[in-house]
């Protein structure tokens, strides 16, 4: 019954971070191409992005769109035009941020009356969209952006508090009731996990993303079945979610235009880049870049430039401006200079896709930022996890405990991507070198890690190909949500 019937639209609806706006566009690109009908709603800064995303599939006449919704900052408190995470650097700005979220409401229900819409893909943040939607009778999948597993641990921390157990934030404590021995220390949680102000806004936020999983109609994870069958089973059976495990859903851009298109502008040409890449031999070069958000202080780049100056190892480094807001980058005097062809600097924005594809690439220096670590399992590359913010020390859990293919940089120190990095956290420059080396280096260990990443490339390819895990569950959800309206599937 999968393709039978009239044309389904889906509604997609990201919050306004590159982290969650990108894999959705990303599924909403991939429903097309199975006939779904798409419509991306968003704001306009971020539409000028998107439509950037789209356009191959709007040139080959696939049904995929965009409505803009006026984003209040101003009634929120915001400077105009601020509508994106990005922009966002106060932790008073964050709480406006949220504010003016909650504002589109009433634009979104609007938007859903005047369409046709059979499904609601919304982002875990915007945990009203189940009740909005479900007014109309419209089911509403939450889409995370993490892995299950994370999804899993984070569950287990929250319901069972292992961390009040321990006596110190670096005592390790046991995450209960899941597949696998997971350690993890206070030190590694965020503030919102260990917080015990009971009015915390963003712990309650958290609260109701958990509940929002379970009260609406189920949740579409950017992750494929063989990557973590058994968090996706602890997920699905344990934890009693419904899930459709589609991804990795970057694998939809296939082309380098697409690869390229991802996000913001890249500063760098893209051929100038993969002509750079072409001169390197096979996996010989470091991929550096901590995601969209990713900011360290001038203390920190200097010690990362020192480090992989020492390291030898060419590679490419996507650095932003310190914390500290200076004009310049902070590079050690001379630096880009002396890299002259042995390494790349690229400021702000990199084609990170194109780039972990290429066959030069040998390893990636990440932040564990969920969709980094799916591009890099896409590209069969090993990782140095140096995981910041968010849920990025779980994903680092995963990397180099479960998969294997990832060596840690820590002991390292949450904290959130508004406030400077503590002390305890500063990786020194030997550490960076010794990391790079023994990552890039040719001994037992790392030769393993790579094999086993490169054995993971190929499953996740296959899981998306036709008949694949993750092809199969995304006709399954299709026919689930026709099934949810039977009286479509008789016309
Ligand atoms: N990205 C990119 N170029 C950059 C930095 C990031 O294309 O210079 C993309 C990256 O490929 C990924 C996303 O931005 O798809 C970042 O998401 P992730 O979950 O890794 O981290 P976040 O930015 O949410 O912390």
């Amino acid at each position: 019954m999968g393709s039978e019937g009239r044309q389904l639209h889906f509604f997609y609806f990201p919050f306004m971070a590159q982290g969650h706006m990108i894999p959705m566009v990303d599924i909403a690109k991939l429903l097309a191409h199975r006939g779904v009908k798409g419509t991306i709603i968003t704001t306009p800064l971020n539409a000028l992005l998107i439509s950037r995303s789209i356009e191959g599939e709007r040139k080959s006449g696939i049904n995929l769109g965009i409505e803009i919704m006026k984003f209040p900052s101003a009634e929120a408190g915001l400077p105009e035009g601020c509508d994106n995470v990005d922009i966002v650097t106060t932790r008073e700005m964050a709480g406006s941020f949220f504010k003016a979220v909650s504002m589109l409401k009433q634009p979104l229900k609007m938007l859903l009356e005047k369409h046709r819409v059979d499904c609601l893909v919304a982002d875990m943040f915007f945990t009203w969209t189940t009740d909005v939607a479900g007014e109309l009778g419209i089911p509403r999948l939450v889409f995370h952006g993490t892995s299950l597993f994370s999804l899993c641990v984070g569950d287990s921390i929250d319901s069972n508090a292992p961390h009040k157990t321990v006596e110190s934030d670096v005592q390790p404590f046991v995450v209960p009731g899941l597949p696998d021995q997971i350690e993890m220390t206070k030190s590694e949680l965020s503030d919102h996990t260990k917080t015990t102000d009971t009015n915390s806004p963003f712990a309650e936020l958290i609260k109701a993303v958990r509940k929002s999983e379970v009260t609406s109609f189920g949740v579409v994870a950017n992750s494929f079945y063989e990557l973590e069958p058994a968090y996706a089973d602890h997920y699905r059976k344990a934890m009693g979610r419904r899930a459709w495990h589609i991804g990795p859903v970057s694998l939809c851009n296939r082309n380098t235009a697409d690869k390229a298109q991802r996000g913001k502008n890249s500063t760098i040409d893209e051929n100038y880049c993969l002509n750079w890449l072409d001169s390197k031999e096979l996996d010989s070069v470091i991929y550096v870049s901590f995601g969209s958000m990713g900011r360290f202080s001038a203390i920190q780049l200097l010690e990362i430039a020192t480090g992989l100056e020492a390291s030898n190892v060419p590679f490419i480094w996507v650095v932003r401006k310190s914390r500290e807001g200076a004009k310049e980058l902070c590079l050690p005097d001379g630096f880009q200079e002396r890299m002259e062809g042995k390494g790349l600097i690229i400021r702000d924005w990199a084609p990170q896709v194109l780039i972990l594809d290429h066959p030069a690439i040998g390893g990636f220096v990440t932040h564990c930022g969920w969709n980094s670590t799916l591009e890099a399992v896409c590209a069969g590359v090993p990782m140095i996890a140096w995981p910041l913010s968010a849920e990025q020390f779980y994903n680092e859990k995963l990397i180099t405990d479960i998969l294997r293919i990832g060596i840690p940089a820590g002991p390292l120190v949450w904290s959130s991507f508004l406030e400077a990095i503590p002390e305890a956290a500063l990786v020194k420059s030997e550490k960076v070198e010794m990391l790079v080396t023994q990552l890039m280096g040719s001994g037992g260990d790392t030769t393993e890690m790579r094999r086993r990443a490169k054995v993971l490339r190929e499953m996740a390819n296959k899981a998306v190909e036709k008949g694949g895990s993750s092809y199969k569950d995304l006709n399954r959800l299709i026919d689930d949500i026709r099934m949810h309206n039977p009286l479509d599937v008789c016309l």
